[in-house]
């Protein structure tokens, strides 16, 4: 298996509670790419936004 198949994880920062958590990287063929994810810490619910080059923003949905 080459590293590059490995899953990574980012970390984000939530919007509401401003906890941070990780989240499984998608892989750069899905990328640009939105995804519905409830925070970890307070389970309401975001958007995230991951960028080409792997950036994401978190946004309140
Ligand atoms: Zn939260």
């Amino acid at each position: 298996m080459r590293s590059d198949d490995i899953d990574k994880e980012m970390e984000i920062s939530c919007p509401y509670c401003g906890e941070t958590f990780l989240i499984v990287d998608p892989p750069p063929n899905e990328r640009p790419c939105t995804l519905d994810y409830d925070c970890e810490i307070c389970c309401r619910p975001l958007e995230l936004t991951v960028e080409a080059d792997g950036s994401v923003v978190a946004n309140t949905n």
